[in-house]
């Protein structure tokens, strides 16, 4: 069944490890331009997590509650099927830098041949989270920097944990 063209029921894929600002402005914005937003975490990246695929699913189900229309589910293989699957005709994604261009441009292009009936549409980064990435946040929480204000308040609660329970190195 293909959704109509008048309901838009959009897919934000990503690895969330972990959820930042940044991927929460995206989803609040991206929620006032849609239907429907299904915020799908990524189970098979190459990417080394921090977080398990359930706990970036609870940390994100947490954070989304305050938006009625927006959905959290894990997602594995092609995201063109999974979309499809979930009657999604639209891929959300961000784009801060021209470092992000060329990486999203290649994917949007391959979705495209994969499934032309599906759109990817971008949102620019807000400027003040322009800077912020899953990676880089990681990063300075390990070391003991102060990530508040560019995560969730939970999300920096189970960072200090994770740093907490890491053995010193002194
Ligand atoms: P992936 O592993 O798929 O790149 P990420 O969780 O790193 O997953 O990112 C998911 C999407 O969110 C990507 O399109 C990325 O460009 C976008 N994104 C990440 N951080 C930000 C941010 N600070 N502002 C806007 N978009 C962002």
């Amino acid at each position: 069944m293909t959704a109509s063209p008048s309901r838009i029921i959009a897919i934000y894929p990503g690895s969330f490890d972990p959820i930042t600002n940044g991927h929460l402005d995206l989803i609040a914005r991206g929620s006032r331009l849609v239907d429907r937003l299904i915020v799908a975490v990524l189970q098979n990246s190459r990417k080394k997590p921090v977080f398990s695929v359930e706990e970036r699913g609870e940390m994100l189900k947490e954070v989304v509650k305050p938006y009625s229309n927006v959905e959290v589910s894990l997602f594995n293989g092609l995201l063109v099927e999974y979309a499809a699957a979930r009657g999604a005709n639209l891929i959300l994604r961000g784009i801060r830098a021209i470092s992000d261009y060329e990486y999203e441009l290649q994917m949007a292009l391959m979705n495209r041949r994969l499934a032309p009936q599906i759109e990817t549409m971008f949102l620019m980064a807000s400027e003040e989270y322009s800077f912020v990435s899953s990676q880089l946040v990681k990063e300075i929480a390990s070391l003991g920097g102060d990530v508040s204000g560019l995560v969730p308040a939970e999300i920096d609660r189970r960072l200090k944990l994770l740093v907490g329970a890491r053995p010193s190195s002194k």
